[in-house]
């Protein structure tokens, strides 16, 4: 029997399956109860929202010959014939974005069903649509047949042309909170007898970002793992890097020898294998930090830094030997580039492609120039033992300033601060208490907490922008539980570990990703 993927199997079937979109779900829903049903709808979102899978109830809905109360009854003929594409056309437009594709479309749409009102057009990342597809199809939605109805989806909406827009109801599809996240997740792993604690759907949650696709494609990944038993947060954490270890590998192999076709090989893996491309983009990520920390600091020293098993520890020092640290630098600000990139694009795949081409022929150097140190802000970091220790000489980074540069503002910061310094130290504590109180805010263990700029203001740095998200949108939650346990107003940033910037690594980069290195097994 075929494997179904969790996804797919668990996709709602009406309106009240639909995770997290109360306001746009209810408009819908009273629409088809009132027979008040238009003729071109835009759906805008980003990935795993429920775009399409709210587009496909409500094709179904439309038709339906016993539709309860606004929701398809998925028994009718009719809603069964929906399911294999009868009345309800789905058009890719990222790979169907020519013109001729919408000429086709608007001969089609002039033929009326042979059963049911409507047809159902879904264009999906309609964004992707060429200016004269985008032409020719205003053209249909400005005299649209009565039997067809237009559902426009994409995750970039400022590509889509004004002129479309205005014809269209837009609907507004936001990201599903962690919360919502780990509810469904449970649902699903219930209905699947999956066992899984708490901690460990919260921390999938967590990493999907606002995704209910990719939330349930890690549990699919982990159910595969370990079907016998229980998963844990370390299941989910292992899973997560345990799988792409072996492609990491490959890849930067290839990276180290400078062979594009070998990159374009892993790309194609990564895609085949049906793995998440920004998931994939980010370990990498984490694993060329844990080279650069092999790099810099020599096997001994990266042993205590580094939370990897022994023979991940003998390949690290393998490629660390084949390449030069600005290198490995350089690769890790043209991949941090890439994530963000990757988040709002539809078309990953292409992008990713480009990304390894210009890695893998050197021709990102052009961007990626190694200038002077930059005069910084000066950074009150926490460091940890192992990283204050001076590197050995012949690793010594040239680019680096061997000691850390004193400015007015640091020593402004070191007699001024110390109530904030003694909470950034009592903060780990603190940080437990409340995780214990909110697994939710598990994103906050790949973070730091140090004191900012302002006599009352502190910044928690998150490692990667998966986690700065997470943080960010729990900030308000967060500062009120400083301000519970100190009394203090605190003023509460957060940022991102990973701002692409062009600038030379300094020794504070390298702390930072050595804080921020002890996720990848
Ligand atoms: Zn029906």
């Amino acid at each position: 029997m075929a494997y179904l993927a969790l996804y797919r199997k668990h996709r709602p079937k009406n309106f009240d399956e639909i995770v997290g979109q109360r306001a746009v779900v209810t408009a819908l829903q009273n629409q088809v109860k009132y027979g008040q049903i238009g003729h071109a709808y835009l759906f805008c979102g980003t990935r795993g929202t429920g775009k399409t899978s709210t587009a496909k109830v409500f094709a179904r809905a439309v038709n339906c010959l016993h539709p309860v109360n606004g929701n398809p009854c998925n028994e009718c003929e009719l809603c069964r014939e929906a399911e294999s594409g009868f009345n309800v056309i789905e058009i890719d437009a990222a790979s169907n974005n020519g013109v001729d594709n919408i000429r086709d479309l608007r001969e089609e749409v002039q033929y009326t069903p042979s059963q049911g009102r409507y047809k159902v057009y879904i264009i999906d990342e309609v964004h992707m649509l060429s200016t004269a597809a985008f032409n020719a199809l205003l053209k249909t939605l400005e005299e649209p047949p009565e039997h067809a109805i237009f559902i426009l989806a994409t995750t970039d909406p400022q590509k889509v042309l004004p002129t479309i827009v205005s014809r269209c109801q837009r609907y507004d599809f936001r990201r599903i909170t962690a919360e919502e996240i780990t509810m469904q997740l449970r649902r699903v792993a219930q209905a699947e007898s999956i066992q899984a604690d708490d901690a460990a759907l919260a921390y999938i949650a967590a990493i999907a970002d606002g995704g209910m696709r990719d939330a349930l494609s890690i549990l699919d990944q982990c159910h595969a793992y370990y079907i016998d038993r229980t998963i844990t947060l370390a299941d989910v954490e292992e899973v997560l890097g345990a799988v792409d270890d072996r492609i990491f590998t490959k890849m930067t192999d290839a990276l180290i020898r400078q062979d594009v076709a070998a990159l374009l090989d892993g790309v194609a893996e990564v895609f085949d294998t049906g793995r998440d491309a920004l998931q994939f983009v980010t370990g990498w990520n984490g694993y060329l930090r844990n080279l650069l920390v092999m790099k810099v600091l020599g096997t001994r020293q990266a042993g205590s830094a580094l939370s990897v098993p022994a023979d991940s520890m003998e390949r690290l020092a393998d490629q660390a030997g084949q390449t030069g640290r600005n290198q490995i630098a350089g690769w890790i600000e043209q991949l941090a580039r890439l994530e963000m990139q990757l988040k709002t694009a539809s078309s990953r795949r292409i992008l990713i492609e480009v990304a390894v081409i210009r890695l893998g022929s050197g021709t990102y150097e052009e961007e990626f120039i190694p200038a002077k140190p930059a005069a910084k802000p000066a950074v009150r970091s926490v460091m940890q033992p192992s990283v204050t220790k001076p590197l050995p000489a012949q690793i010594q980074p040239t680019q680096v300033q061997p000691t850390k540069p004193k400015s007015s503002g640091s020593d402004r910061q070191a007699s001024g601060n110390t109530e904030v310094q003694k909470f950034v130290d009592a903060w780990p504590r603190l940080q437990d208490e409340l995780l214990r109180r909110s697994p939710n805010l598990m994103a906050l263990k790949y973070s730091q907490m140090k004191a900012g700029d302002g006599p009352a203001e502190l910044i928690l740095t998150a490692n990667m922008p998966v986690y700065y998200n997470q943080i960010e949108a729990h900030k308000e939650e967060i500062a009120s539980f400083i301000l519970e346990k100190t009394g203090t107003p605190y003023m509460l940033r957060v940022m991102k570990s990973d701002q692409p910037s062009g600038m030379s690594w300094g020794k504070e980069d390298f702390t930072r990703h050595i804080h921020g290195d002890v996720n990848f097994k």
